[in-house]
């Protein structure tokens, strides 16, 4: 039996790939011998990316992309086919919320505003689906891939405040589901579509809810979170790898349309 977690020579595009948890996933696939297309709409982000890849003798190739415009991920889809022949791995990693679609002390519930939550559903919702049109039909065409989208803690069980985000990241786990039966019905078994849910990851996207500016110590919310969850701590980056590298390759052959929580047993706490 050979590495069934085998990724080398594989062509990997990530979207949202210069974002804090992506680019560790881009590194990790490529330091595995992946060929990795960043895509981002900060394109230097992007760009740092794939210039440590290749300082580290890896290939990557950076790409400015909006993912909720199809004619930029068309684009890059003819240059990533272009460089690296393929599409085998596609991580929809681009997503987020934003503190004015977030009920607080200074913004309640009925007066968030409908741009903002509308921003939150096309980020997440439409910036997943509209990549899986544009890549997932080569995979279709010759009848192979892998999709990891990206979903939430908040997609299980609704979390406080973020009311947007917590919608749109269960519209993502829906996806997941729909399009890994819609794939393997219609076009190939040998498509997969499986979703990792990272718990609490301190990041640049979150730490204003968790992190008290003024005195740099955990917020009241940020507590809560650690207190609930068993490992005690806030995840970081490199604890997606290994059930990354589980998704994309044939290690789960027979794995398709679940939503993996990584999340030191936060979903799995009662509380009591
Ligand atoms: P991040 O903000 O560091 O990265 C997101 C990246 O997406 C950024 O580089 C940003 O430039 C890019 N992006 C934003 N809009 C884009 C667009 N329209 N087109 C292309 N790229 C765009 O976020 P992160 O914390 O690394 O999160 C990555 C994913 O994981 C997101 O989907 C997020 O919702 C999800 N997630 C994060 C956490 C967490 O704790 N950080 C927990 C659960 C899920």
């Amino acid at each position: 039996m050979g590495d069934i977690f085998d990724v080398s020579g594989k062509v990997a595009v990530i979207t949202g790939g210069g974002g804090v948890l992506c680019s560790e996933m881009s590194k990790a696939l490529a330091a595995r011998g992946a060929k990795v297309a960043v895509l981002d709409l900060n394109e230097k982000a992007a760009q740092a990316v794939a210039d440590a890849i290749v300082a580290e003798n890896g290939t990557a190739m950076a790409l400015a992309v909006n993912v909720l415009d199809r004619a930029s991920l068309e684009t890059a889809r003819d240059e990533v086919l272009k460089a690296f022949g393929t599409v085998d791995i596609l991580i929809n990693g681009a997503g987020g919320n934003k503190p004015e679609a977030t009920a607080s002390g200074s913004m309640s519930f009925f007066d968030i505003p409908p741009e903002a939550i509308q921003w939150v559903f096309n980020l997440n919702i439409i910036g997943t689906i509209l990549p899986t049109q544009v890549f997932g039909k080569v995979m279709a065409d010759k009848g192979e891939g892998v999709i990891i989208n990206m979903s939430s803690m908040a997609a299980f069980r609704p979390l406080t405040r973020t009311v947007a985000y917590s919608a749109a990241k269960a519209g993502v786990s829906n996806f997941t589901q729909w399009m890994a039966v819609h794939f393997a019905q219609n076009y190939s078994p040998n498509i997969r579509v499986n979703a990792l849910a990272p718990g609490f990851f301190l990041t640049n996207q979150n730490e204003y809810l968790l992190i008290d500016k003024a005195t740099g110590q955990r917020t009241e919310r940020g507590q809560k979170i650690i207190d609930h969850t068993p490992v005690g701590r806030y995840g970081v980056p490199s604890d997606l790898i290994g059930t990354l590298l589980w998704l994309v390759s044939d290690a789960s052959k027979f794995v398709n349309g679940v939503v993996v929580p990584v999340d030191g047993a936060f979903s799995a706490y009662s509380g009591v």
